[in-house]
């Protein structure tokens, strides 16, 4: 099956009781057994929920995976991923990180023992050198948050298995409409599910998908031991969102496109950051890797100071100035105060977060009103 018959179809079948088109919203705890250990496949809601396990089997097929596992955040679901590893052991990370997956890192998992390192991941020998025989992860996120740097996963999966190291990617930013890591030897995918896949700014939720039947076993016992588990309602709002995730990316990056233009052309702006541009450092691996660009995009100010960011994000009208990413309305956002207030300033500027960049989740929109928009809250600046 092709991508838009999956996004409607996969994992979804019509309810047997009913024959009820939409699959139900399992709203239960748990399930009366026949007798002991005679049941019908769930036991309790936290190992199994069909409403979930629909949207697990869903979200598997968008990846061209064959095991998904549903969390109740994108947290939860990089939490499960790090819990696979033991004391002592390393994580090879992309320093031009979520600010929520530095955190965790940084503040939950190095006092257990876990130690990180940050890099770019340009280069496969830059990340090769901060690889030993204690490393067992390799943690990539492409495009990146907020500075949109692409990053070659087939050549980060090299690396990672000459080392005899997971290759994990959290793909929130693509959407496995645009991206599929698994295809490009990854070996494990993380989404936040809150973002592009539910699509609607309704829901928190995280996913994962992996095609190793050993590596999907020992993710299963964390969901079910740890209890980070989305619940049926949460469930059948993805469902539902997913339906016109091919929909709703075509719109995101057609509208993309147009606004990038704009903002390139636009006097008070300095860079502009969206991977579809051919100036984009990245254009190149993009263009090889993803199957169009997105919605996402950052940009800077000629006149670099944080008065000057503020003004603009507080002049816009139809954007609307929010954290998140990936619905249907545009929003638009201050990195340094918002999503990367956690990461010290000296960090993030060396990574490209200065005071002026502004951050732009494009929604579906009519483009002609989002650049209008735009254009007055840019006026004589
Ligand atoms: C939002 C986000 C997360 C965290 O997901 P939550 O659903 O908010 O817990 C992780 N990575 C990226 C790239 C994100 O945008």
């Amino acid at each position: 099956m092709k991508f838009a018959t999956k996004a409607i179809h996969a994992g979804v079948a019509p309810d047997s009781a009913t024959g009820a088109i939409m699959t139900p919203i399992y709203q239960t705890s748990t399930y009366v057994q026949e007798g002991i250990g005679k049941h019908k496949g769930f036991e309790y809601s936290r190992t199994g929920n069909p409403t979930r396990q629909a949207l697990e089997q869903n979200l598997a097929a968008l990846e061209n995976g064959r095991f998904g596992l549903c969390f109740a955040s994108g947290m939860a679901a990089i939490d499960a991923v790090v819990k696979l590893l033991e004391p002592g052991d390393e994580v090879v990370s992309t320093n031009d990180l979520y600010g929520g997956t530095y955190r965790l890192y940084t503040q939950i998992f190095a006092k257990y023992g876990i130690k990180f390192h940050f890099t770019g991941m340009h280069d496969a020998q830059q990340v090769a050198a901060q690889i030993n025989d204690k490393t067992r992860l390799i943690w990539v996120e492409t495009p990146t948050n907020p500075m949109l740097n692409v990053i070659d996963i087939r050549a980060m999966a090299e690396v990672a298995h000459a080392h005899n190291c997971l290759l994990g990617v959290d793909n929130t930013f693509a959407s496995p409409y645009l991206q599929n890591p698994l295809d490009l030897g990854a070996d494990l995918i993380m989404h936040s599910v809150t973002k592009y896949l539910g699509g609607h700014s309704d829901v928190v939720m995280g996913a994962l998908v992996v095609n190793d039947e050993a590596l999907a076993e020992k993710l299963y016992f964390i969901q079910n031991s740890s209890g980070a588990v989305c619940g049926p309602m949460d469930s059948f709002l993805v469902l539902r969102g997913v339906k016109t995730l091919h929909l709703r990316m075509q719109r995101h990056s057609e509208n993309g496109r147009a606004i990038a233009g704009f903002l390139q052309g636009h006097q008070a702006v300095d860079k502009v950051y969206w991977p579809g541009l051919p100036e984009h450092p990245n254009h190149e691996v993009a263009a090889r890797q993803m199957r169009d660009f997105g919605g996402m995009m950052s940009f800077t100010l000629k006149k670099n100071d944080l008065a000057t960011a503020m003004q603009v994000v507080e002049r816009v009208k139809l954007f609307s100035l929010a954290e998140s990413l990936g619905g249907v309305e545009s929003l638009i956002g201050h990195p340094a105060s918002m999503t990367h207030a956690s990461i010290p300033k000296e960090e993030r500027e060396k990574t490209g977060v200065v005071d002026s960049l502004i951050r732009l989740s494009v929604g579906v929109e009519d483009a002609e009103d989002l650049i209008a928009d735009l254009e007055q809250a840019l006026a004589g600046l």
